[in-house]
């Protein structure tokens, strides 16, 4: 089995019935691009820039993560990287930024609410990523967006910097996509009105389902609620997508669930355009979905958005793939 998915490492990832979709890695550190193009990542679909932040005493000065995103992007050779703004609070904590306790961290002030309020520290991160943006094909993307608002604040920051720079000579891309995490129900819910606005939409399923079941993702006791195959969660991601698709967008997905053999023939299904996964995942995804008709698999996920039960659900994909 390993043989037959090196053979694939430099191919395209292509439905049995000629679609093709990209199959991308999350990523924590530039050191972790050897194994993105090791297993034949076709994008980073999730660059998580915490790590930057952690492990020191001081914030990252612009130049340690100008270095940092160069490096990514470079390294990449022109093929898409997404990165995330910094998503620090909340249960990740920095020693060197200190913040008030809070009874719920999971819903408190972490990542796109913290930038928008520590504007020092999110306009560095975004200079660094925008002197960057030259050295290859630079994605932008906010996390824990819940309202309009907040993407169109945290843009505006943004097009602050950008003009700021170049008015200081320096070279930014003309063309960074600029997209969102859809983590948070409000933001799934209204995905229609968002398309008319982002670039593109990252489905992330390890919040996006915490906070639709209202089950702690860390929290054993409630484990057996946190259900990436109830229906409900399926009908929010198609929102997403079709809500992407309508306004010409594109839609992918970073969390967990995105190379879950059990969901890919569902996500193929439902029309997700690109699975951003570890590495580690991509070329048995890879060999999973050429052997996979995306016409099939739209009867297939349409049958499951109308079941009662993640239970269901799971029967209904494991009968095709036995
Ligand atoms: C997610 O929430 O699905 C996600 C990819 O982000 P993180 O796991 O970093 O919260
Ligand atoms: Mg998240």
């Amino acid at each position: 089995q390993v043989a037959e998915w090196r053979k694939l490492r430099d191919e395209a990832t292509v439905s049995k019935d000629g679609v093709h979709v990209e199959l991308a890695a999350n990523i924590g550190t530039p050191n972790d691009v050897a194994g993105v193009i090791d297993n034949g990542g076709e994008a980073v679909g999730l660059y998580r820039t915490e790590f930057l932040y952690m492990g020191r005493d001081e914030l990252p000065s612009e130049d340690v993560q100008f270095n940092a995103y160069k490096t990514v992007l470079e390294r990449m050779e022109g093929k898409p990287v997404v990165v995330r703004t910094l998503d620090i609070g909340g249960d990740k904590e920095l020693p060197y930024l200190t913040l008030p306790k809070e009874m719920n961290p999971f819903l408190g002030f972490r990542a796109i609410r913290l930038c928008l309020d520590r504007q020092d520290i999110f306009r560095t991160q975004l200079r660094a990523l925008l002197r960057a943006s030259v050295f290859g094909e630079l994605r932008v993307m906010f996390p824990m967006i819940a309202t309009l608002g907040e993407f169109r604040q945290a843009k505006a920051v943004l097009l602050e910097e950008k003009d700021k720079l170049v008015s200081e000579g320096v070279a930014v891309s003309d063309n960074i996509q600029l997209g969102i995490m859809v983590e948070i129900p409000s933001t799934a819910v209204l995905a229609d009105q968002f398309a008319k606005e982002v670039d593109f939409f990252s489905i992330g399923t390890n919040d996006l389902i915490q906070y639709t079941m209202a089950a702690d993702r860390m929290n054993e006791r409630v484990s057996y609620l946190y259900q990436p195959y109830n229906p409900s969660i399926l009908r929010l991601v198609k929102m997403v997508i079709d809500a992407a698709h309508k306004e010409g967008k594109w839609a992918g997905m970073c969390g967990e669930m995105a190379g879950d053999a059990t969901a890919i023939p569902l996500l193929l299904g439902l029309g997700l355009d690109e699975f951003s996964m570890s590495a580690s995942s991509i070329l048995p995804a890879r060999s999973q979905i050429a052997k996979l008709s995306k016409a099939e698999m739209q009867e297939l996920a349409t049958k499951a958005l109308d079941m009662q039960t993640a239970e269901e659900v799971v029967e209904l994909v494991n009968a095709i793939q036995a």
